[in-house]
């Protein structure tokens, strides 16, 4: 018989050796990924890959980043329970699992209606009460701003100024800017007037498509 994969196990070793090994430090942060069976976000065939060290494909062309920057932006976001986030790319619904855990009020958005539907199952099966919509979500979710925090799961060429908009004050903003294929992870915290811009470093995210995003360039 087939010996069923250990999840638990390969998932402490995804913490310890993609994470903390590369300075991932809070502990709330660190917990939550050693709790979430990131396995469910991921396609059955997959699963037996679903804690390697990079992003996985979820179909409609689009993946499942890799476990070291959802936890990178998950501590960059510095939550610590109760704040309302804003999520655009909710693609899998891994990150927003990840930020209702951390006891965030999520609200995602996704543009692709067979991933938003997969992950709304996901993500109630596992009990987690995160509001999916379906959209653009370059223009934000304007029924339930301000928020405290807004995620942005794809790259684009900057900020799109809705969401910066729907930013309460002294709220984080953590999205790739870049071009298409190499983006900066960028943080950037709002201060009254000011932008308080902090870089993470290079990265590689699918593209946001949108009105504050690229063009479309046909589907895949
Ligand atoms: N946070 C996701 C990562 C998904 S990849 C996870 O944890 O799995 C990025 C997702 O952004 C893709 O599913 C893509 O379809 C979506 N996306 C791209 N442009 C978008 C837009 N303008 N609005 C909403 N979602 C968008």
């Amino acid at each position: 018989m087939e010996e069923k994969l250990d999840f638990a196990r390969v998932r402490k070793l995804m913490v310890e050796n993609q994470l903390i090994s590369r300075g991932i430090r809070n502990k709330k942060v660190i917990d939550v990924f050693l709790k979430i069976p990131r396995e469910k976000f991921v396609p059955e065939h997959l699963k037996e890959y679903a804690y390697e060290d990079g992003p996985l494909s979820i179909g409609k062309g689009q993946t499942i980043s890799q476990p070291y920057i959802v936890a990178l932006m998950t501590e960059a976001l510095d939550v610590k329970g109760g704040e309302k986030v804003l999520e655009v790319g909710t693609g899998s619904g891994y990150q927003s699992a990840i930020l209702a855990e951390m006891g965030c009020e999520v609200y995602s958005i996704e543009r692709i209606p067979e991933l938003a539907r997969t992950a709304k199952k996901v993500l109630e099966g596992l009990g987690y009460n995160v509001k999916i919509k379906v959209g653009d979500g370059t223009l934000g979710w304007d029924e339930f701003s301000p928020y405290d925090r807004i995620v942005v799961t794809a790259a684009g060429p900057e900020i799109p100024p809705s969401l910066y908009n729907q930013l309460k004050d002294g709220g984080i903003i953590i999205m790739p800017v870049g071009d298409r294929y190499f983006q900066d992870l960028i943080l950037v915290k709002k201060i009254g007037t000011r932008m308080e811009r902090r870089s993470f470093g290079g990265c590689q995210f699918v593209p946001l498509i949108g009105t504050g995003g690229w063009k479309d360039e046909g589907e895949m």
